[in-house]
Protein backbone atom coordinates (compact mmCIF):
# COMPACT_ATOMS: atom_id res chain seq x y z
CA UNK A 1 0.00 0.00 0.00
CA UNK A 2 2.68 2.25 1.21
CA UNK A 3 5.10 1.35 -2.11
CA UNK A 4 1.25 2.20 -4.20
CA UNK A 5 0.98 5.70 -2.87
CA UNK A 6 4.80 6.30 -3.02
CA UNK A 7 4.63 5.60 -6.48
CA UNK A 8 1.58 7.63 -7.54
CA UNK A 9 3.04 10.56 -5.29
CA UNK A 10 6.16 10.36 -7.84
CA UNK A 11 4.03 9.81 -11.03
CA UNK A 12 2.11 12.98 -10.42
CA UNK A 13 4.99 14.92 -9.22
CA UNK A 14 6.01 15.28 -12.97
CA UNK A 15 5.47 18.46 -15.11
CA UNK A 16 7.99 17.03 -17.79
CA UNK A 17 5.84 14.85 -20.30
CA UNK A 18 8.99 13.74 -21.66
CA UNK A 19 9.95 12.27 -18.26
CA UNK A 20 6.30 10.95 -17.11
CA UNK A 21 5.66 7.59 -19.61
CA UNK A 22 9.32 6.35 -18.14
CA UNK A 23 8.40 7.10 -15.07
CA UNK A 24 4.93 5.37 -15.33
CA UNK A 25 7.08 2.40 -16.65
CA UNK A 26 9.14 2.24 -13.59
CA UNK A 27 6.21 2.64 -11.28
CA UNK A 28 4.96 -0.41 -12.55
CA UNK A 29 7.91 -2.16 -12.37
CA UNK A 30 8.29 -1.93 -8.95
CA UNK A 31 4.45 -2.69 -7.98
CA UNK A 32 4.52 -5.82 -9.49
CA UNK A 33 7.69 -7.28 -10.60
CA UNK A 34 7.25 -8.09 -14.29
CA UNK A 35 9.82 -9.56 -16.67
CA UNK A 36 9.62 -6.27 -18.94
CA UNK A 37 7.07 -3.12 -19.31
CA UNK A 38 6.97 -1.09 -22.11
CA UNK A 39 4.63 2.12 -22.95
CA UNK A 40 4.01 2.67 -26.87
CA UNK A 41 2.38 5.50 -28.29
CA UNK A 42 0.41 5.51 -31.50
CA UNK A 43 1.78 8.65 -34.25
CA UNK A 44 1.82 9.88 -37.04
CA UNK A 45 -1.06 10.23 -40.05
CA UNK A 46 -4.34 8.62 -39.96
CA UNK A 47 -4.01 6.32 -42.86
CA UNK A 48 -0.02 5.69 -41.73
CA UNK A 49 -0.11 5.28 -38.03
CA UNK A 50 3.24 4.07 -36.26
CA UNK A 51 3.96 2.61 -32.91
CA UNK A 52 6.61 5.04 -30.74
CA UNK A 53 8.82 2.97 -27.69
CA UNK A 54 8.57 5.92 -25.20
CA UNK A 55 9.32 3.67 -22.33
CA UNK A 56 10.79 0.49 -21.74
CA UNK A 57 11.90 -1.54 -18.28
CA UNK A 58 13.74 -4.48 -17.90
CA UNK A 59 13.40 -6.66 -14.35
CA UNK A 60 16.79 -5.70 -13.98
CA UNK A 61 16.71 -2.12 -14.80
CA UNK A 62 17.46 0.36 -12.71
CA UNK A 63 15.31 3.36 -15.21
CA UNK A 64 13.43 3.08 -18.25
CA UNK A 65 14.86 4.15 -21.68
CA UNK A 66 12.53 4.93 -24.77
CA UNK A 67 12.53 5.83 -28.29
CA UNK A 68 13.66 9.70 -28.73
CA UNK A 69 10.76 11.62 -29.87
CA UNK A 70 12.98 13.36 -32.65
CA UNK A 71 12.61 9.30 -34.47
CA UNK A 72 12.25 9.60 -37.92
CA UNK A 73 8.53 8.06 -38.08
CA UNK A 74 9.18 6.21 -40.94
CA UNK A 75 11.09 3.72 -39.60
CA UNK A 76 8.99 3.17 -36.49
CA UNK A 77 6.91 -0.44 -36.59
CA UNK A 78 3.43 0.57 -37.84
CA UNK A 79 0.08 -0.14 -36.46
CA UNK A 80 -1.24 -3.78 -37.95
CA UNK A 81 -4.78 -4.82 -36.98
CA UNK A 82 -5.06 -8.25 -35.65
CA UNK A 83 -2.01 -7.50 -32.61
CA UNK A 84 -2.64 -7.21 -29.46
CA UNK A 85 -1.87 -3.53 -29.05
CA UNK A 86 -4.26 -2.66 -32.05
CA UNK A 87 -6.74 -4.48 -29.94
CA UNK A 88 -6.50 -2.96 -26.41
CA UNK A 89 -5.92 0.51 -28.23
CA UNK A 90 -9.04 0.59 -30.58
CA UNK A 91 -11.43 -1.37 -28.35
CA UNK A 92 -10.23 0.27 -25.05
CA UNK A 93 -10.03 -3.08 -23.46
CA UNK A 94 -7.50 -5.85 -21.51
CA UNK A 95 -6.02 -8.17 -23.73
CA UNK A 96 -4.40 -11.11 -22.49
CA UNK A 97 -1.66 -13.00 -25.03
CA UNK A 98 -0.69 -16.48 -23.49
CA UNK A 99 2.54 -17.77 -24.28
CA UNK A 100 6.37 -18.59 -23.01
CA UNK A 101 5.83 -15.63 -20.87
CA UNK A 102 2.56 -13.94 -20.44
CA UNK A 103 1.39 -10.35 -21.96
CA UNK A 104 -0.93 -8.18 -20.85
CA UNK A 105 -2.08 -5.35 -22.56
CA UNK A 106 -3.94 -2.10 -21.42
CA UNK A 107 -5.26 0.47 -23.22
CA UNK A 108 -3.34 4.33 -22.27
CA UNK A 109 -6.15 7.00 -22.16
CA UNK A 110 -4.82 10.12 -24.05
CA UNK A 111 -6.80 13.76 -23.97
CA UNK A 112 -9.99 12.62 -25.05
CA UNK A 113 -9.33 9.30 -26.93
CA UNK A 114 -7.01 6.61 -26.56
CA UNK A 115 -3.75 7.45 -27.38
CA UNK A 116 -0.96 4.64 -26.11
CA UNK A 117 -0.77 1.19 -24.61
CA UNK A 118 1.02 -0.56 -21.80
CA UNK A 119 2.33 -3.91 -22.08
CA UNK A 120 3.18 -6.31 -19.14
CA UNK A 121 5.15 -9.04 -20.15
CA UNK A 122 5.03 -11.60 -16.37
CA UNK A 123 5.34 -15.41 -16.18
CA UNK A 124 2.20 -16.10 -15.40
CA UNK A 125 -0.91 -14.41 -16.08
CA UNK A 126 -1.68 -11.24 -13.88
CA UNK A 127 -3.89 -12.52 -11.24
CA UNK A 128 -7.19 -10.32 -10.48
CA UNK A 129 -5.45 -7.74 -8.38
CA UNK A 130 -2.61 -7.18 -10.16
CA UNK A 131 -4.69 -5.89 -13.09
CA UNK A 132 -6.83 -4.04 -11.04
CA UNK A 133 -3.85 -2.42 -9.49
CA UNK A 134 -2.58 -1.50 -12.51
CA UNK A 135 -5.66 -0.28 -14.04
CA UNK A 136 -6.49 2.22 -11.34
CA UNK A 137 -2.57 3.47 -11.46
CA UNK A 138 -3.55 3.97 -15.23
CA UNK A 139 -6.61 5.60 -14.21
CA UNK A 140 -5.06 8.07 -12.64
CA UNK A 141 -2.37 8.26 -14.68
CA UNK A 142 -5.09 9.61 -17.48
CA UNK A 143 -6.23 11.86 -15.15
CA UNK A 144 -3.41 13.60 -14.75
CA UNK A 145 -2.56 13.93 -17.91
CA UNK A 146 -5.88 15.64 -18.58
CA UNK A 147 -5.40 18.19 -15.78
CA UNK A 148 -1.74 18.54 -17.53
CA UNK A 149 -3.27 19.26 -20.80
CA UNK A 150 -6.25 21.69 -19.46
CA UNK A 151 -3.63 23.78 -17.95
CA UNK A 152 -1.06 23.75 -20.98
CA UNK A 153 -3.04 24.10 -24.35
CA UNK A 154 -5.22 25.86 -26.00
CA UNK A 155 -9.01 24.75 -26.32
CA UNK A 156 -9.75 25.63 -30.02
CA UNK A 157 -6.77 24.16 -31.32
CA UNK A 158 -5.72 21.48 -28.92
CA UNK A 159 -1.68 23.37 -29.17
CA UNK A 160 0.30 24.24 -26.28
CA UNK A 161 -0.07 27.54 -24.90
CA UNK A 162 1.99 30.45 -24.73
CA UNK A 163 2.53 30.02 -20.56
CA UNK A 164 4.28 26.26 -21.72
CA UNK A 165 6.50 28.07 -24.18
CA UNK A 166 9.35 29.43 -21.44
CA UNK A 167 9.93 26.35 -19.54
CA UNK A 168 10.11 24.51 -23.13
CA UNK A 169 12.70 27.05 -24.55
CA UNK A 170 14.92 26.82 -21.49
CA UNK A 171 14.84 23.17 -21.67
CA UNK A 172 15.60 23.72 -25.52
CA UNK A 173 18.52 26.24 -24.72
CA UNK A 174 20.13 23.82 -21.90
CA UNK A 175 21.53 21.58 -24.32
CA UNK A 176 23.20 23.94 -26.54
CA UNK A 177 26.72 24.31 -26.36
CA UNK A 178 28.83 27.78 -26.67
CA UNK A 179 30.23 29.11 -29.87
CA UNK A 180 32.12 31.47 -30.78
CA UNK A 181 29.87 34.19 -32.39
CA UNK A 182 26.12 33.71 -31.03
CA UNK A 183 25.30 36.08 -33.91
CA UNK A 184 25.79 33.62 -36.12
CA UNK A 185 23.08 31.53 -36.52
CA UNK A 186 24.68 28.79 -38.54
CA UNK A 187 26.70 28.08 -35.82
CA UNK A 188 24.19 27.50 -32.70
CA UNK A 189 23.85 23.85 -32.80
CA UNK A 190 23.37 21.48 -29.92
CA UNK A 191 24.05 17.50 -29.73
CA UNK A 192 21.46 16.75 -32.52
CA UNK A 193 21.36 20.11 -33.91
CA UNK A 194 19.90 23.38 -33.69
CA UNK A 195 16.56 24.33 -32.14
CA UNK A 196 14.70 27.23 -34.13
CA UNK A 197 11.75 29.22 -33.69
CA UNK A 198 9.84 30.40 -36.48
CA UNK A 199 6.72 33.07 -35.84
CA UNK A 200 3.52 32.06 -38.00
CA UNK A 201 0.88 35.01 -38.12
CA UNK A 202 -2.12 34.29 -40.88
CA UNK A 203 -2.09 36.90 -43.77
CA UNK A 204 -4.93 39.56 -43.16
CA UNK A 205 -6.91 37.30 -40.92
CA UNK A 206 -9.24 40.10 -39.94
CA UNK A 207 -10.35 39.96 -43.47
CA UNK A 208 -11.87 36.29 -43.40
CA UNK A 209 -13.50 37.09 -39.83
CA UNK A 210 -15.45 39.91 -41.74
CA UNK A 211 -16.15 38.21 -45.12
CA UNK A 212 -17.55 34.58 -43.46
CA UNK A 213 -17.75 35.33 -39.55
CA UNK A 214 -15.66 34.56 -36.10
CA UNK A 215 -16.93 30.93 -36.53
CA UNK A 216 -15.77 30.29 -40.00
CA UNK A 217 -12.39 32.11 -38.77
CA UNK A 218 -12.00 29.76 -36.04
CA UNK A 219 -12.37 27.12 -38.26
CA UNK A 220 -9.49 28.62 -39.93
CA UNK A 221 -7.61 28.57 -36.97
CA UNK A 222 -8.32 24.94 -36.31
CA UNK A 223 -7.35 23.41 -39.22
CA UNK A 224 -4.36 25.64 -40.21
CA UNK A 225 -3.29 23.61 -36.16
CA UNK A 226 -3.93 20.14 -38.21
CA UNK A 227 -1.67 21.47 -40.91
CA UNK A 228 1.09 22.15 -38.58
CA UNK A 229 0.63 19.24 -36.70
CA UNK A 230 1.18 17.43 -40.46
CA UNK A 231 3.96 19.91 -41.66
CA UNK A 232 6.33 19.45 -39.04
CA UNK A 233 8.03 16.67 -37.17
CA UNK A 234 6.61 14.57 -34.17
CA UNK A 235 9.58 16.34 -31.76
CA UNK A 236 8.58 19.92 -32.89
CA UNK A 237 6.54 21.80 -30.54
CA UNK A 238 3.67 23.93 -31.25
CA UNK A 239 1.97 26.79 -29.92
CA UNK A 240 -0.90 29.14 -30.29
CA UNK A 241 0.39 32.26 -28.69
CA UNK A 242 -3.05 33.78 -28.82
CA UNK A 243 -5.47 35.49 -31.92
CA UNK A 244 -3.97 34.26 -35.10
CA UNK A 245 -0.31 33.83 -34.20
CA UNK A 246 1.18 30.38 -33.85
CA UNK A 247 4.79 29.48 -32.59
CA UNK A 248 7.19 26.39 -33.97
CA UNK A 249 10.18 25.61 -31.47
CA UNK A 250 11.72 23.55 -34.15
CA UNK A 251 14.77 21.04 -33.98
CA UNK A 252 17.39 20.70 -37.50
CA UNK A 253 20.12 20.90 -38.45
CA UNK A 254 21.27 24.30 -39.91
CA UNK A 255 19.79 27.42 -41.18
CA UNK A 256 19.02 25.81 -44.87
CA UNK A 257 17.11 22.81 -43.43
CA UNK A 258 14.78 25.49 -41.02
CA UNK A 259 14.06 28.05 -43.72
CA UNK A 260 13.31 24.35 -45.93
CA UNK A 261 10.67 23.46 -43.05
CA UNK A 262 8.89 26.35 -42.34
CA UNK A 263 9.05 27.13 -46.56
CA UNK A 264 7.32 23.75 -47.00
CA UNK A 265 4.81 24.41 -44.14
CA UNK A 266 3.96 28.48 -45.79
CA UNK A 267 3.54 26.29 -49.21
CA UNK A 268 0.95 23.97 -47.57
CA UNK A 269 -1.23 26.52 -46.07
CA UNK A 270 -1.28 28.33 -49.60
CA UNK A 271 -2.00 25.11 -51.46
CA UNK A 272 -5.00 23.65 -49.06
CA UNK A 273 -8.31 24.47 -49.99
CA UNK A 274 -10.22 25.90 -46.44
CA UNK A 275 -13.51 24.99 -46.54
CA UNK A 276 -16.07 28.05 -47.60
CA UNK A 277 -12.94 30.50 -47.46
CA UNK A 278 -10.53 29.28 -50.10
CA UNK A 279 -7.24 30.07 -50.27
CA UNK A 280 -5.47 31.54 -46.95
CA UNK A 281 -1.43 32.63 -46.76
CA UNK A 282 0.61 33.06 -43.38
CA UNK A 283 4.08 34.55 -42.98
CA UNK A 284 6.74 33.44 -41.00
CA UNK A 285 9.62 35.24 -39.39
CA UNK A 286 12.14 32.42 -38.05
CA UNK A 287 15.65 32.27 -35.74
CA UNK A 288 17.98 29.85 -33.91
CA UNK A 289 18.12 29.71 -30.68
CA UNK A 290 21.11 30.72 -29.17
CA UNK A 291 23.28 30.01 -26.10
CA UNK A 292 22.36 31.58 -23.03
CA UNK A 293 19.08 33.02 -25.33
CA UNK A 294 16.25 34.38 -23.12
CA UNK A 295 12.63 33.19 -24.68
CA UNK A 296 11.50 37.17 -25.08
CA UNK A 297 14.72 38.14 -27.22
CA UNK A 298 14.35 34.70 -29.36
CA UNK A 299 10.64 35.65 -30.00
CA UNK A 300 11.08 39.15 -31.01
CA UNK A 301 13.68 38.38 -33.25
CA UNK A 302 11.54 36.25 -34.94
CA UNK A 303 8.69 38.41 -35.08
CA UNK A 304 10.73 41.36 -36.48
CA UNK A 305 11.32 38.79 -39.04
CA UNK A 306 7.42 38.11 -39.50
CA UNK A 307 7.10 41.95 -39.32
CA UNK A 308 9.02 41.67 -42.47
CA UNK A 309 7.71 39.31 -44.49
CA UNK A 310 4.42 41.02 -44.22
CA UNK A 311 5.96 44.57 -45.21
CA UNK A 312 7.31 42.43 -48.26
CA UNK A 313 4.09 41.33 -49.57
CA UNK A 314 3.16 38.69 -47.05
CA UNK A 315 2.92 34.99 -48.10
CA UNK A 316 6.83 34.13 -47.54
CA UNK A 317 9.35 33.26 -44.55
CA UNK A 318 11.87 35.59 -43.93
CA UNK A 319 15.50 34.74 -41.89
CA UNK A 320 15.98 37.16 -38.79
CA UNK A 321 19.73 36.49 -39.65
CA UNK A 322 19.54 36.87 -43.14
CA UNK A 323 17.68 40.29 -42.50
CA UNK A 324 20.83 41.43 -40.11
CA UNK A 325 23.33 39.92 -42.63
CA UNK A 326 22.04 42.14 -45.55
CA UNK A 327 21.66 44.85 -43.24
CA UNK A 328 18.06 45.31 -43.36
CA UNK A 329 17.69 44.71 -39.47
CA UNK A 330 19.37 45.58 -36.41
CA UNK A 331 20.25 42.65 -34.07
CA UNK A 332 18.48 44.36 -30.76
CA UNK A 333 20.66 41.65 -29.09
CA UNK A 334 23.56 42.92 -30.18
CA UNK A 335 25.07 46.22 -29.38
CA UNK A 336 28.49 47.00 -31.55
CA UNK A 337 30.39 43.84 -30.73
CA UNK A 338 29.14 43.57 -26.83
CA UNK A 339 26.92 40.54 -26.57
CA UNK A 340 23.48 41.44 -23.91
CA UNK A 341 23.30 37.63 -22.68
P1 LIG B 1 -1.88 40.92 -41.31
O1 LIG B 1 -1.73 40.31 -42.65
O2 LIG B 1 -1.19 42.24 -41.24
O3 LIG B 1 -1.47 40.02 -40.20
O4 LIG B 1 -3.44 41.24 -41.20
P2 LIG B 1 -4.47 40.71 -40.14
O5 LIG B 1 -5.84 41.06 -40.64
O6 LIG B 1 -4.23 39.27 -39.87
O7 LIG B 1 -4.11 41.63 -38.94
P3 LIG B 1 -4.07 41.43 -37.40
O8 LIG B 1 -3.02 40.49 -37.02
O9 LIG B 1 -3.98 42.80 -36.84
O10 LIG B 1 -5.53 40.88 -37.08
C1 LIG B 1 -5.75 39.71 -36.44
C2 LIG B 1 -7.22 39.49 -36.35
O11 LIG B 1 -7.43 38.16 -35.85
C3 LIG B 1 -7.97 40.35 -35.38
C4 LIG B 1 -9.07 39.49 -34.85
O12 LIG B 1 -10.28 39.85 -35.49
C5 LIG B 1 -8.72 38.10 -35.29
N1 LIG B 1 -8.70 37.14 -34.20
C6 LIG B 1 -7.91 37.13 -33.12
N2 LIG B 1 -8.18 36.05 -32.33
C7 LIG B 1 -9.18 35.36 -32.95
C8 LIG B 1 -9.90 34.15 -32.63
O13 LIG B 1 -9.69 33.47 -31.61
N3 LIG B 1 -10.88 33.76 -33.52
C9 LIG B 1 -11.14 34.48 -34.65
N4 LIG B 1 -12.08 34.02 -35.47
N5 LIG B 1 -10.48 35.61 -34.95
C10 LIG B 1 -9.53 36.06 -34.13
MG1 LIG C 1 -1.49 39.09 -35.86
MG1 LIG D 1 -2.41 38.46 -39.17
Amino acid sequence: MILLTDRIAELTSHRDRELLDTTLAAAIKDLIQPLTVSIHRCVGEEDDRRWLNRARICIADPVATGDRLWSDVATLPKVAPGEARYIAFTEQCVVSVPGQSHLTVFPLLGDCEVDGVVEIETVDALDDLAQRTIAGVLRIYGNFERLLDYSERDTLTGLLNRKTFDESFMRATADLVPVLDPGDDRRARGADGGYWIGVIDIDHFKRVNDSFGHLIGDEVLLLLARLMARSFRLHDRLYRFGGEEFLVLMRCHGAENAALAFDRFRSNIEQFQFPQVGCVTVSVGFTAVRPGDTPTGAFERADQAVYHAKKSGRNQVCSHADLVQSGQLVDATKVGDVELF
